[in-house]
């Protein structure tokens, strides 16, 4: 893996396709061991848990079944709070085992829109998955059932994850290149990753 360029920045390799594939095997696998004979309701979160979701239903061992909602969180010019449903819940869940898939949870503001969502929904119980996870990031109380990685307060790109539209079809995953001038900036996001990022 080599030093890649996307727009106006340089990122390093980070986590192989091979550690991807060995974190999603075994968060399937803690999944599948612990819902038993129950069958779940996979949920991923759009944009970036496309590739996760795919490959984590391939190696889920049992029956399961799967569908999306897709959030978007705007930065800048509005809170990073608000965050905008685009496509919601289709279907009943009354009484079901839900797992969102997410790609990535950060400062957690996503999450708390996910659960506002199924607030009303009856639900079995809702469960939380997620790839990657940045504890230093992340300032809100919900449980994280199941981490596939934990990572420092770094941006990341590939592996669905955009940086400002590009990069989600990398197979595996590269980090945002620092250099000592650019330290408030990758605190605080690149510039690009706001206005209307999609999740
Ligand atoms: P939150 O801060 O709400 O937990 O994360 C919201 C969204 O921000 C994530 O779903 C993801 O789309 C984006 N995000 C957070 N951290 C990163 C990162 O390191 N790289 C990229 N590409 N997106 C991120
Ligand atoms: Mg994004
Ligand atoms: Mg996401």
């Amino acid at each position: 893996m080599q030093t890649i360029t996307l727009h106006d920045k340089q990122f390093k390799p980070f986590i192989s396709e091979t550690e991807l594939d060995d974190a999603v095997t075994r968060m399937a696998n803690q999944v599948a061991n612990d819902l038993g004979d129950e069958v779940p309701v996979f949920i991923g979160i759009l944009n970036g848990s496309f590739m996760l979701v795919s490959d984590f239903v391939k190696k889920y061992p049992k029956p399961c079944e799967v569908t999306f909602i897709k959030l978007a969180s705007y930065e800048g010019v509005k809170s990073t709070e608000d965050i905008q449903r685009l496509i919601g819940l289709t279907q009943d869940l009354t009484g079901r085992t839900v797992v969102i898939l997410e790609d990535i949870i950060d400062t957690g503001n996503t999450l708390v829109e996910v659960h506002r969502i199924f607030e009303n929904e009856n639900v079995k119980q809702l469960l939380i998955a997620t790839l990657f996870y940045k504890p230093e990031a992340y300032k809100k109380d919900f449980k994280l059932h199941y981490v596939g990685i934990e990572i420092p307060n770094k941006f990341i790109v590939g592996y669905g994850l955009d940086y400002d539209g590009l990069g989600r079809d990398l197979p595996a995953v590269y980090q945002l290149k620092t250099t000592q001038h650019m330290t408030n900036l990758v605190l605080f996001g690149p510039p690009g990753a706001g206005k209307g990022t999609q999740a």
